[in-house]
């Protein structure tokens, strides 16, 4: 049985050697072979799929990752894309300003860099919206340098390595010292991605595949018989809870009163139905004094979203009128045209709410 007397050094070469085995084929990599040919990714690739992978599922990313390239096949065809649209085309992968910055981003690559991302990490850095990880990953994936790349599945995979006790985040500058300790010279690429794949398949949160990890001989948390104890979290505060209400009206003719959101802010320029705004009020509900015109407003339900900083608890009210009402502040949108609209995921809920079946007569 291993023990802590008897491990091995961690190296990059056992990991990699069963990444070129093991590898998952996601729409953007480069399959290891091609890597070590010395052939990169498409840097719009990566950074688009890492951009849409913060805080997102790998397969919730693949289609929209898939239909972004459709639409826009270069960096400088995002560029030139209107706002909407691209907001449009995000609406359902949340954290709206990723995409808010993306389109930002675009545009400084296709303006200031002529279509071309730069290959450092400290020049990715200075574009809108990539932060270190973001730059990390771009740099050791599209350019093969050797960046020190750090996401969730890495953090795992690393606290258990090592068996780092300290809690986190106060972990994280010491993770990050490990990875760019064993991250190879030769293949920083792949090896980032490779620590990804490991996280996501083998070194699970629950369960992980100790006795089919390249590392099992180098392990110190599987030496101690509890890889699960890390990486150990500092404890969890409640979310803040706010409430509000959110005015769902419709017509005969199968129209919904529709606004957009103020550019800043959280869900800027994202479409929406007339809201409150979400206060800390935690008592009661939130009357219909506040609806976008007088009218006979039914309430019908609460909808619960929770967003990264709290957990927001909307009061629905619905009404049903003969007739678009031309002096409100918005426009009356066809329902069956819903699916067109950059309606984040707490605002489907809310239409869903007041209109079970919108989202069905819409083409998605
Ligand atoms: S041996 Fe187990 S705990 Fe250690 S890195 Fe591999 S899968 Fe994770």
């Amino acid at each position: 049985m291993m023990t802590l007397a008897t491990l091995t050094a961690p190296s990059a070469k056992p990991l990699l050697d069963w990444y070129d085995r093991h590898h998952r084929d996601l729409p953007w990599r480069v399959s290891p072979p091609m890597a070590k040919r010395g052939i990169t990714a498409e840097p719009y690739h990566v950074w688009l799929s890492e951009v849409m992978l913060q805080q997102t599922t790998v397969p919730a990313v693949k289609p929209y990752f898939l239909n972004f390239l459709a639409r826009w096949p270069t960096v400088g065809d995002l560029a030139d894309a209107p706002n909407e649209d691209v907001m449009a085309a995000w609406a359902g992968l949340g954290y709206y300003a990723r995409a808010r910055n993306l389109k930002k981003c675009a545009e400084a690559v296709a303006r200031e860099h002529g279509g071309v991302f730069p290959d450092t990490e400290e020049g990715l850095k200075a574009l809108p919206g990539i932060g270190d990880y973001t730059a990390a990953a771009v740099a050791a994936i599209a350019f093969n340098r050797q960046a020190s790349v750090m996401d969730g599945n890495i953090e795992r995979v690393i606290s258990r390595l090592y068996a780092i006790s300290t809690p986190l985040p106060a972990a994280k500058p010491l993770m990050k010292q490990k990875v760019g300790a064993l991250t190879p010279a030769d293949r920083p690429g792949d090896f980032a991605q490779a620590m990804m794949d490991l996280g996501a398949t083998i070194c699970t949160p629950k369960r992980p595949a100790c006795a089919l990890c390249p590392f099992n001989g180098s392990c110190q948390a599987l030496a101690l018989h509890d890889p699960e104890h890390f990486p150990v979290k500092a404890a969890k505060k409640a979310k803040p809870v706010r409430k509000g209400a959110a005015f769902v009206a419709v017509t005969s003719d199968g129209d919904i009163l529709l606004r957009r959101r103020i550019e800043t802010g959280l869900l800027g320029g994202m479409t929406e139905v007339p809201t409150t705004g979400w206060t800390a009020r935690v008592d009661g509900e939130t009357s219909a004094d506040a609806a976008p015109f007088a009218a006979d407003w039914e309430p019908c339900g609460t909808v619960v979203h929770v967003f990264t900083h709290f957990e927001l608890r909307l009061s629905i009210w619905r009404v049903a009128i003969p007739s678009a009402l031309p002096s409100v502040d918005g426009w009356w949108e066809a329902v069956t045209n819903l699916h067109a609209q950059a309606l984040p995921t707490v605002m489907k809920k809310a239409i869903t709410s007041a209109i079970p079946l919108a989202f069905n007569h819409s083409k998605d």
